[in-house]
């Protein structure tokens, strides 16, 4: 725990870190489990806010879940057979835009309800991005907190760091990240992250140990299995590999699939810490996908483009109260947080998502939105598309971005223009929708201005969460 002191005490100078009750790792866990890199508990001690009459809420963010390789998108059954399950038990988002093609900004979407640029989380150069969620930022757990809930979260995603802000609303933040304190470099996968279920184990552990249980509690998990790089054991990599596929689809199947192990123990784990499922609503949701070169022209990762494969996320609610059935049209990461907020009955003011929770109870019905946006800036690349039911357009803000690309090999082919995404998944037969292109036109301009107008907060990583961002492939 050499190097927690250093992180800790940049935390609180960064962001306030609020009244920290302890720092350390009180929290039983067996001795298999790898202890988490930090871990704050600031359970209020004299707590007036009133107990609500409602349910638990368990939000699952999976890093790098790509939709159509999850069965309720249309991929193999057997990757994520829970996942399946509780999708057929609840409501399908048939197609979420993620409003980033990585981690912390489509986190920072996912937990604000608002658009990455106008948080400020995007970084305008392309130098490395230290931006965090600003403290004035309105979160969903602040706002369950408020409203009397218990709030835990276990993340195992670097991009969360309670040093970038992403702790803010919680009672408690456990950092499940590996402790790379011992060697400088990568030697095992163990390393590289923490495995779903051990991530799962101190989910369950803290919840567990919360010292009030008359409270519904907001439980964020976030597992990181189907990142890369991915090493899985040959006989996992058999189970998921196809004639006409590269391995490499077949290892991040098998990521996944670990993944969904891990949820499987999160709820069969739930109700001895103290969580009916019955009294529980499920929120399943990615952050972003992956290219894995399907098609080529995607490339192998994520950060850089903004096609399907990056950008179509899974999205399923399910449980108490939830009805069952598929929501249609296209939703985005940013209507998480209003409709969570809608099925719990509390408003979602600053937000500007769409609650969609009358057709979450209902089990039917349709997102209202006609035009979705997302973007990225990162590193060599700035870019952002717009896209329809049937129309999908984008625009390379910086043409040296695409040339930096094919000359460091990478051969992401991103150019301005429009395609018919759904039938030509690669965009190599271009249409013309200039309507659409200069819809995209406007929406860009006003991120530009509202990045400009909001409120940067940077923080340096430090060592230990430099060489993690690093292993993950978020850093040169
Ligand atoms: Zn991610």
């Amino acid at each position: 725990m050499r190097s927690l002191l250093p992180l800790c005490l940049l935390l609180v100078s960064c962001f306030g870190g609020g009244a920290a009750d302890s720092a350390d790792s009180a929290v039983e866990v067996d001795s298999d489990t790898p202890a988490p890199v930090s871990a704050w508990r600031r359970w209020p001690t004299d707590d007036p806010r009133e107990v609500p009459t409602a349910p638990h809420v368990v939000l699952l963010i999976g890093c790098t879940w790509r939709a159509d390789q999850l069965g309720p998108w249309g991929g193999r059954p057997d990757v994520a057979p829970t996942l399946s399950r509780l999708a057929a038990q609840g409501v399908v988002f048939e197609r979420t835009i993620a409003q980033a093609p990585w981690t912390r900004p489509a986190a920072a979407a996912i937990l604000t309800g608002r658009y990455p640029d106008d948080l400020g989380i995007t970084e305008p150069s392309f130098g490395p991005n230290h931006r965090g969620l600003p403290a004035s930022a309105h979160t969903l757990p602040e706002r369950l907190h408020e409203a009397g809930w218990s709030t835990v979260a276990v993340v195992s995603n670097p991009n969360l760091s309670s040093l970038w802000g992403f702790d803010q609303g919680f009672d408690v933040y456990v950092e499940a990240f590996p402790e790379w304190t011992r060697t400088a470099g990568i030697e095992t996968a163990d390393e590289v992250r923490s495995r779903g279920p051990a991530v799962v184990k101190h989910a369950l552990a803290e919840v567990a140990a919360r010292p009030d249980r008359k409270r519904p509690v907001f439980l964020e998990v976030v597992l990181i299995d189907a990142h890369a790089p991915r090493r899985v054991s040959p006989e996992a990599q058999a189970t998921f590999a196809e004639a006409d596929l590269p391995d490499e689809v077949a290892r991040y199947r098998a990521g996944l699939n670990q993944a969904d192990l891990a949820l499987k123990e999160l709820v069969e784990g739930l109700p001895a810490a103290g969580i009916p499922l019955e009294e529980t609503i499920f929120v399943l949701v990615g952050d972003h996908g992956e290219g894995l070169e399907l098609p080529p022209s995607h490339g192998q990762a994520h950060g850089f483009t903004l096609y399907p494969s990056t950008t179509h996320v899974p999205w399923v609610i399910s449980g108490a109260g939830i009805g069952r059935g598929r929501i249609g049209g296209l939703s985005t990461q940013l209507d998480l947080a209003p409709t969570v907020l809608g099925l719990l009955g509390l408003g979602k003011v600053g937000l500007v998502g769409e609650d969609l929770s009358v057709a979450v109870k209902a089990g039917q019905g349709s997102a209202v939105r006609d035009t979705a946006y997302t973007s990225t800036r990162l590193r060599w690349a700035d870019r952002s598309a717009a896209i329809t039911a049937d129309m999908h357009c984008q625009i390379d803000h910086d043409d040296k971005a695409t040339a930096q690309s094919i000359s460091k090999g990478r051969g992401l082919e991103f150019s301005t223009g429009c395609c018919r995404i759904l039938e030509d998944p690669a965009c190599d037969r271009p249409e013309w929708d200039p309507g659409l292109l200069e819809r995209l036109r406007g929406w860009r301009s006003d991120r530009q201005q509202a990045h400009t107008a909001a409120e940067a907060q940077t923080a340096e990583p430090n060592e230990v969460l430099r060489m993690q961002l690093r292993a993950l492939g978020y850093a040169e």
